[in-house]
């Protein structure tokens, strides 16, 4: 069954707010970072200091951007329309759950099935494990 188009229509408005507030963002301490450099040029001698500042607003950039990118996909799969469906298993995601977290490519089940997986890798770093999970990813796809 197909989402409640005015929902969807609602979340991809959102969406694409928050996806240009993000850009925004990220080229906004791009903007500070290179003008507190050239401010400072003379005084930030070592380029290790010029290093660590860069570094610093790619860091904080880096989390950033993976939310633009999730939010692409996210357009993208309303473009399709396969939003709203699950991303492994197909079943709806549930408009509760879209309407918590509109970026959810997972039904709660996957979701959660992915989520102790990923614990058991961190936690159980055997090989036997590596293979297991593997196998079980080609299978799927
Ligand atoms: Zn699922």
């Amino acid at each position: 069954m197909a989402m409640d188009s005015r929902l969807v229509e609602e979340l991809a408005n959102q969406l694409r707010r928050k996806r240009l507030s993000l850009l925004e963002g990220v080229a906004g301490s791009q903007r500070a970072a290179r003008a507190l450099i050239e401010e400072r040029g003379s005084e930030i001698e070592e380029n290790a200091q010029k290093h660590r500042i860069a570094g610093l607003v790619s860091c904080l950039n880096d989390r950033d951007q993976k939310m633009i990118e999730e939010i692409d996909v996210t357009l993208k799969r309303i473009d399709e329309g396969t939003y709203g469906q699950c991303a492994s298993c197909e079943d709806e995601i549930g408009s509760e759950r879209i309407r918590a977290l509109p970026t959810a490519t997972l039904c709660i089940d996957c979701a959660t099935a992915r989520e102790k997986r990923q614990r058991s890798i961190s936690v159980n770093r055997s090989s036997e494990w590596l293979i297991t999970i593997d196998s079980e990813h080609y299978d799927r796809s």
